[in-house]
């Protein structure tokens, strides 16, 4: 099989399962127990967390581990100092999908409008306010200024988009928000700002430090590094305030309580390992297969031109459905997608494809392809000469219907 689809997965590398396979066996202590083995296990786990944090430029006592990304970012929500003005968790339907203002205020939160779905419901459900993107998929700088105000918050933009693979400018936007609070400072206006962002597509492609970002909350996902799935970490700057998503035993510092996670957290601290050590090899092969795809595929047009992760190749094969080339590729064992794997499972048309601007037609012809460590050259001009035959198939099929 060729698999271009490592947006949604990607395969546990065979040293992180080996790296965790002793925590399922003979190290299967809780790691709150009192005795010596079990505080050795505690020991390693706290342990893997920092490999986690410093690969960000933090500390282990940083990072609250969550049960994967979509956890993560909803307990970075929580930030928020609610008051009874908007109410957390509320029904999606139960607002416009574009968010805004409720009862006349301005909202405490603004999200980028081409967020995960995971931020982007809760943005909602907190009353955020959705902060536009320009056709190239990069935060709109200056509607992001026009919407901050003395009420904000908390703002929340992806380091790179799950679609497009576009990276946003954190450190420039975490320079307009210093620019913010200096001058609420002057003012005598008190209320926190904070930067939080979703770094899930990032980790393995990007060198990531929070200091040069400039983030206040930071959410990573083992499962898109190689890594096992739904194990994931908030990174917490000293002072920002949580509150705990569930009750209970108080692990994490108690903002999330449940006996630890310890084979995944070790797994993801070798997976995150093998990603910092493979980075800057990974980006020049995936810049490399990149071209190849790009000058192999025939009759499309490119959507995600500049400014994108390198493994993520978005084309768009004007007049076909993208659902029909996905089935026809499956046959061939192809394995692609048309975005994100949860929209993409309900029929849902992308709402990041929306947010730049494609018509529906463009929409409906697109299709994301992302590159990974399973890939290697000539795997990409085989899917690329397989996308050729059925996209030829497909124009032929149309004509003669
Ligand atoms: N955020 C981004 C950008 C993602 O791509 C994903 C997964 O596709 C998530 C969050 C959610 O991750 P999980 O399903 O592991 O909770």
């Amino acid at each position: 099989m060729i698999y271009l689809d490592h947006a949604a997965a990607t395969p546990v590398d065979l040293k992180v399962l080996e790296a965790m396979k002793p925590y399922f066996g003979v190290e299967f202590f809780n790691p709150s127990a009192a005795y010596l083995p079990a505080k050795k296990v505690a020991g390693e786990y706290e342990a893997a967390k920092g490999v986690i944090a410093h690969a960000i430029g933090a500390k282990a006592s940083d990072l609250v581990i969550t049960a994967g990304a979509t956890e993560a970012n909803n307990l970075a929500f929580t930030c928020i100092s609610l008051d009874g003005s908007c109410r957390p968790f509320s029904s999606p339907t139960s607002q416009s999908s574009a968010g805004g203002p409720l009862h006349g205020r301005h909202p405490s939160m603004l999200y980028l409008e081409t967020e995960h779905d995971s931020v982007r419901r809760t943005a909602e459900s907190y009353g955020g306010e959705a902060i536009r993107v320009l056709p190239t998929g990069l935060i709109d700088l200056d509607d992001l200024k026009s919407k901050i105000t003395d009420e904000t918050e908390m703002i929340s933009v992806s380091l790179a988009n799950n679609e497009l693979g576009a990276i946003q400018p954190l450190a420039e936007i975490a320079e307009i928000i210093r620019g913010v609070k200096f001058e609420r400072l002057k003012r005598g206006v008190k209320r926190q700002l904070l930067l939080h962002s979703d770094a899930s597509q990032a980790l393995n492609l990007l060198d990531i430090n929070v200091a040069r970002l400039g983030v206040d909350l930071l959410t990573l996902n083992a499962a898109k590094v190689y890594g096992p799935k739904g194990v994931g970490a908030l990174y917490v700057a000293h002072g920002v305030k949580l509150k705990p998503l569930v009750a209970g035993g108080g692990q994490e510092n108690g903002l999330r309580s449940g006996t630890e996670n310890v084979p995944g957290v070790i797994g993801f601290a070798k997976a995150v390992e093998l990603a910092k050590e493979h980075l800057n090899g990974n980006r020049k092969k995936y810049a490399a297969c990149r071209k190849i795809l790009l000058s192999v595929l025939k009759d499309y047009e490119l959507i995600n031109k500049k400014h994108c992760l390198d493994s993520f190749v978005v084309v768009c094969f004007r007049g076909l459905d993208a659902e029909r080339l996905i089935y026809l590729l499956e046959d061939k064992e192809i394995y692609v997608s048309t975005g994100a794997a949860c929209a993409a499972s309900k029929g849902v048309k992308s709402h990041v494809l929306k947010a730049i601007g494609l018509s529906d037609e463009e929409i409906a012809g697109s299709l994301r392809l992302t590159l990974g460590e399973t890939n290697d050259e000539e795997q990409i001009r085989e899917a690329a000469r397989a996308i050729n035959e059925v996209v030829i198939s497909e124009r032929e099929r149309l004509k003669n219907a």
